[in-house]
């Protein structure tokens, strides 16, 4: 029988539709709609199993599932013997300690003797150790952004990405302890049929990954400027360069990423490049 690597998911949530969303461009098709526990997919050796975010790295650690895809402040707070094996970039956030606005900080030490909510006890924990601070934490599970406000806690322990559920509840962001993206988890021992999957998963996730924030680039330029021109155009190897029927003129292909993008596009025009088309790219494979 075929191997198949069973692969953990938020059911639904935050993480939910980044992970689909790569499982698409990877072009993995899933059986969705029924939200079944365990679904196939019907083109990879793959099967995914919809479990809650909390579950996800003892999932993986127990063999119950072979890889998920969790934030990262879960595998740091379950403290699961996994592997993270590819950081995916999205459901970034950070979990940071944040207390009422009106409250004067006064640096690490405010913390001693105050009572601060969670859903992180184990970081939180860790923290307070490492700074020798003495402070009661409250565990709950949801909404902890709320209990300052009715005298649950002096202070919370929360995720942290906009800043904009902290202003609502008149709190101030006043220490950052880690930050966390979408992480693909793996079980430590699998064995060499389902490790070969897994890598060919993650051979697809990074042609994904290494597409975004990259363009492919196409302009005319004189003959004479494409030595200047290919300069700015780091591309994967060198440009491709292609005569256009208008003599002395070619048309110049490469890629470039979306962080220098105007500032070489203004280089690019300075040489004379003209025409010039920017297309996103959906897959690079190296
Ligand atoms: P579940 O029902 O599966 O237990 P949950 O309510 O615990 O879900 P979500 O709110 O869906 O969790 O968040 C899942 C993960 O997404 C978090 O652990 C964190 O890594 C990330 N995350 C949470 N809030 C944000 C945010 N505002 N911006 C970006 N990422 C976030
Ligand atoms: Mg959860």
């Amino acid at each position: 029988m075929q191997q198949v690597l069973r692969l953990a998911l938020q059911t639904k949530g935050r993480l939910n539709e980044g992970s689909i969303k790569l499982m698409e461009e990877a072009g993995i098709e899933l059986v969705i709609g029924r939200r079944n526990l365990v679904s196939p997919a019907r083109n990879f050796p793959l099967e995914v199993l919809y479990l809650r975010d909390d579950d996800i790295p003892q999932t993986v650690a127990y063999g119950a599932a072979d890889a998920g895809i969790v934030g990262e402040n879960e595998v740091l707070e379950k403290k699961e013997e996994v592997m993270i094996v590819k950081r995916l970039g999205f459901s970034k956030c950070r979990l940071s300690l944040a207390i009422p606005q009106q409250e004067s900080y006064t640096g690490k030490t405010w913390f001693n003797g105050k009572k601060i909510a969670t859903s992180y006890p184990g970081i939180l924990t860790e923290w307070l150790n490492q700074n020798q601070i003495d402070a009661e934490i409250h565990v709950i599970n949801g909404s902890v952004e709320i209990s300052p406000g009715i005298g649950l806690a002096d202070a919370i322990f929360d995720i942290v990405s906009s800043g904009s559920t902290l202003v609502t509840n008149r709190l101030k962001e006043v220490e950052r302890i880690i930050s966390s993206e979408a992480v693909l988890i793996a079980n430590k021992e699998l064995p060499a049929e389902k490790k070969e999957i897994l890598d060919e998963f993650i051979f697809r996730l990074e042609s994904v990954m290494r597409a975004e924030g990259q363009k492919y680039i196409l302009l005319n330029a004189p003959n004479e400027k494409i030595g200047e021109i290919s300069s700015y155009l780091p591309g994967m190897k060198s440009p491709t360069v292609m005569p256009l029927a208008e003599s002395g003129w070619s048309s110049v292909h490469s890629v470039i990423s979306d962080r220098d993008f105007w500032e070489i596009i203004g280089k690019l025009k300075r040489a004379g490049a003209e025409g010039i088309l920017v297309i996103p790219i959906e897959k690079m494979i190296l």
